[in-house]
């Protein structure tokens, strides 16, 4: 055992629940040098916390390297903002996420500008800033372990949220000048998690990796339900709805469910559940690029899922073919962005509708505080909502689901945190207060884990090659 004094790493997450993920590193060397590891740099989503996209509470050249666990714009969405303000270094993926973000960050920017217009305040950043970003961007396999100096090994496993998204296994490590190895210490980001994907298996970590000493940052978005509490509704919902010949709108989250959702309808029509009569669209921009790119690259789907689109399908390419939609009357399932419905086409098309007494809506994953998805959730048949500034009452159907969701449940969190042999610390983040509550105290009686904590601005916990030393108050709000 070497000497533990000055060896350590500071970990702190700027989100405070779901949206805006960044997680600051600050790893002390025993010979006091210092390295910060950035890992997700997100734009927050939750409207109360909309203020701390334009904060920047770290200084960018300070940051030694970056990691992105995802193609999630609440993970990556800042990225541009970070170089614009000096960092130079390399930013770390997987090789899926590499030929991903590139759209993401392309319409992040629009959507800013969008915004930016409307509030007349400056954009965040702009769209030199998002090539320059681009250029630094480096893909890796899964499983290759890569170096980010001698210190710092990274390796990448897979993870079922997204096609390229990934747990980071991050080892620190140390040799002094007399050749006196210190104990590594071990860091596992899981980021957004699942356990497993319509269109790709999902490798399980390998056993190596549960044999070393862990410190654990775990997501929480589903901590306090069990899979076993998900009700599965939405083929029943959608085949009804046809069935009463309904106008129907899927908000759809832009990279997985989109497609994941046109696969599920292909599979109701080869089924021969759904009439291959009925029409079928995808509306967004981002959305039917990305599904391009399944069509193209396969990204790391399966091959007997690389044709997904199902039959009388076509894309939404023009305002004249979106608005032709919304004027007919005839039965037909749109899929549109955004997947929480505040944003693209979303925007236009919920409150045309939502006032149709024949118009059913079905959401399709988590909708954060203070979005389109959330007020709809919130407000019963027949009241007046304030939709993106139109006020309309509520006359269609409106309904939600979890089934599809891209999250891992609090039993499969758990399930996931089992096979590791020694948990030394697990911290909590990515989840609304009561949740990320609720499954920390489910990791505290049911897992062999020594300190459980939750993740968030109030504190930092320095982490050594034994887990916790000790928990500090953070100068954040
Ligand atoms: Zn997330
Ligand atoms: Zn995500």
């Amino acid at each position: 055992m070497g000497n533990l004094s000055r060896f350590y790493a500071d970990t702190i997450a700027l989100h405070k629940e779901v949206t805006g993920s960044a997680f600051i590193n600050t790893i002390t060397f025993p010979d006091s040098t210092r390295k910060r590891v950035l890992v997700d740099f997100g734009l927050y989503q939750e409207s109360e916390y909309s203020e701390l996209n334009k904060s920047l509470p770290f200084d960018p050249s300070n940051i030694d390297y970056v990691i992105v666990t995802h193609n999630h714009v609440d993970h990556t969405g800042k990225l541009p903002f970070l170089v614009k303000n000096g960092y130079r270094g390399d930013i770390h993926m997987s090789e899926s996420t590499a030929k991903l973000l590139p759209y993401a960050l392309e319409d992040s920017y629009n959507v800013l500008k969008i915004n930016a217009e409307t509030l007349n305040e400056p954009q965040l950043y702009s769209d030199a800033d998002v090539t320059e970003t681009l250029k630094h961007i480096k893909g890796h396999p899964f499983e290759e372990g890569f170096w980010l100096d001698e210190n710092i090994k990274v390796t990448f496993f897979m993870n079922g949220h997204l096609p390229g998204a990934v747990v980071v296994l991050m080892q620190i490590k140390y040799c002094d000048y007399s050749n006196k190895r210190y104990d590594d210490i071990n860091l596992i980001f899981t980021g957004d998690y699942n356990n497993k994907n319509m269109f790709f298996d999902v490798k399980p970590i390998p056993k190596w990796v549960h044999q070393l000493p862990v410190t654990i940052i775990q997501e929480a978005t589903y901590g306090d339900m069990n899979s076993t509490d998900i009700e599965y509704v939405f083929e029943n919902n959608i085949l009804n709805a046809v069935s009463t010949k309904k106008k129907i709108l899927i908000p759809v989250f832009s990279l997985g469910r989109a497609q994941e959702v046109l696969f599920l309808l292909k599979k109701w029509q080869d089924d021969g559940k759904l009439d291959k009569s009925i029409p079928i669209y995808l509306d967004g921009k981002l959305a039917i690029k990305y599904t391009w790119l399944y069509l193209r690259d396969g990204l790391d789907n399966k091959e007997e899922c690389k044709y997904f689109l199902p039959e009388n399908f076509s894309y939404v390419s023009t305002k004249s073919e979106r608005n032709s939609i919304i004027e007919s009357n005839e039965c037909s399932i749109l899929l549109a962005t955004s997947g929480m419905g505040s944003n693209g086409p979303c925007r236009t098309l919920i409150p045309q509708y939502l006032k149709n007494p024949d118009a059913l809506i079905h959401f399709t994953g988590y909708c954060a505080e203070g979005t389109m998805g959330r007020r709809l959730y919130d407000c019963q048949y027949g009241e007046i909502v304030d939709c993106c500034g139109l006020r309309v009452q509520k006359l269609a159907s409106v309904l939600f689901t979890s089934e599809i969701s891209a999250h891992a449940k609090a039993d499969e969190l758990i399930e996931f945190l089992a096979p590791f042999l020694y948990k030394k610390l697990v911290l909590v983040n990515h989840g609304t207060n009561e949740k990320k509550d609720v499954y920390a105290n489910r990791v505290v009686v049911e897992t062999n884990t020594k300190n459980v904590g939750i993740l968030g601005r109030e504190y930092f916990y320095r982490i050594d090659a034994y887990g916790l030393r000790k928990t500090l108050t953070t100068k954040f709000q």
